[in-house]
């Protein structure tokens, strides 16, 4: 589907004007694919006809192509769409976690308190289902292994007595996330035992936790639990699975809330914060919508961004990510793409000279994925390559709507691109580097 999305839009490449039929046909490719991922038929509706509207009103600014200008105004509609990551500020809080059985909460709950942890910060998981046979097990085994502090009473019938119990007893964590019991469907006793336990716990934020896979079973779930308890944001757990959570969305309309982390795996470690640009590619299956939305940002503004990159720096120490993505970025300014790439690293050798002729545009196309691959790492994992293992490779793919094998490639074009220049540094010759990055 994001093939035949990028054909529609191709489409549009060579003309600086779009049609009615051409927005009809790029609208069309988009309500397939995000009725597909479970969105709610509303939804999809409004979000069409924004669509049309600005993309035949709308002029495109100055060096825009159409095709630019209607990817620009689809990817602003999406990200309106799925709306930005609920606001989670480091510092000391109480988070309640509500759900279905099944959904994910427990998991969820070592899996936040591990994300926390990460941030220096002391969290306590503490949980109060006492309806699950084995929940205190389970609960107790993962924040083992996130190795977070753990508050449960397997001995203990009530869970508003363990919630109140719990609090006193982990006193000394900076945030408190609350699991609670879960139903296979809604119903009233489950409602009033969340209600209470919501009372003594005063959280500052509900999440409600749902399995991607939902679909419209979303949207009485969110009612329900935002007229009882009020739902400040949405987890979205089995992202891993084939599901694109696309049915979440209608719970955090419903709500009137945002989503706040993904879940993406059974381990502890498999959480992301939610963030638009990855979500929405992979809801549409096409991975390079942010990157095309700043190409056209940065027609629209004519000033060049402040570089503070210096080339020399890479030639002393080691060769990072980052500096790969200046080098990169370098590439683009200097102009055509084939007339540089001969004096890259990596990519030179004559090379060029015997590939097809199409072979360019994959070049180009695995370059723009790079960037976005990039977004998706942490400042660490940019300044040190060699802490991507198997688990992040799987967390950026997530992340950045591409596939792990891209990401692989990328560690090697990287990895060949360093070895490369260390036969340089060993020459002690800066002077053909630096050339090429002028
Ligand atoms: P709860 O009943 O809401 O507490 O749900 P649990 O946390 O017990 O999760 C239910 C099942 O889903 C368990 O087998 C979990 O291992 C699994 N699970 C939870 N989150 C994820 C996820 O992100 N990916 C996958 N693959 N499985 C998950
Ligand atoms: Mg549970």
């Amino acid at each position: 589907l994001g093939s035949s999305l990028r054909g529609s839009l191709d489409k549009l490449s060579g003309k600086s004007r779009v049609s009615e039929d051409d927005v009809e046909e790029i609208v069309k490719e988009i309500q397939r694919s995000l009725l597909q991922a479970d969105v709610d038929v509303s939804l999809v509706m409004d979000l069409s006809s924004s669509i049309k509207e600005r993309a035949l009103e709308e002029e495109p600014p100055g060096g825009t192509t159409a095709r630019d200008h209607v990817l620009s105004i689809v990817y602003e509609e999406l990200v309106g769409l799925v709306g930005e990551s609920t606001e989670i500020p480091l510092e000391n809080q109480t988070i309640l976690l509500a759900g279905l059985q099944g959904s994910g909460k427990t998991t969820t709950s070592a899996k936040m308190a591990w994300w926390f942890s990460k941030k220096g910060l002391r969290p306590a998981v503490i949980q109060t289902d006492t309806f699950r046979p084995g929940a205190y097990d389970q609960a107790k085994e993962m924040c083992s292994r996130a190795e977070v502090d753990f508050y449960g009473d397997p001995d203990n019938e009530d869970p508003v007595d363990i919630a109140r119990k719990g609090l006193e007893e982990t006193a000394d964590a900076d945030i408190h996330i609350v699991d609670t019991a879960g139903r296979h469907a809604l119903e009233d006793d489950l409602i009033d035992e969340i209600e209470e336990i919501e009372s003594v716990v005063d959280p500052d934020r509900n999440l409600l936790v749902l399995d991607a896979a939902i679909g419209q079973g979303a949207k009485d779930q969110a009612q329900q639990f935002d007229e009882s308890i009020g739902i400040d944001g949405v987890v979205i757990t089995k992202l891993d699975g084939t599901a694109k959570g696309g049915g979440a969305l209608t719970a955090v309309n419903e709500t009137d809330s945002s989503i706040a982390f993904l879940g993406s795996g059974e381990t502890v470690q498999d959480v992301e914060r939610f963030e638009p640009n990855g979500f929405i590619s992979r809801l549409l299956g096409m991975g390079d919508l942010k990157q095309l939305t700043e190409r056209v940002e940065r027609a629209m503004s004519e000033t060049e961004e402040e570089e503070d990159w210096d080339p020399e720096d890479m030639m002393k120490g080691s060769f990072t990510l980052n500096d790969m993505r200046h080098q990169m970025n370098a590439m683009n300014k200097m102009g055509p793409l084939e007339q540089v790439m001969d004096m890259i690293p990596g990519f030179g050798g004559g090379i060029m000279d015997e590939l097809p002729d199409d072979a360019m545009d994959v070049t180009k196309d695995r370059m723009r994925s790079f960037e976005i691959i990039m977004d998706s790492m942490t400042d660490k994992e940019l300044e040190n390559p060699r802490s991507i293992g198997a688990s992040q490779i799987r967390r950026i793919a997530r992340g950045s709507g591409q596939d792990e094998e891209r990401i692989r490639e990328l560690l090697q074009q990287h990895k060949m691109m360093s070895q490369t220049l260390k036969q340089f540094q060993g020459m002690g010759q800066g002077g053909d580097m630096e050339r090429m990055m002028k």
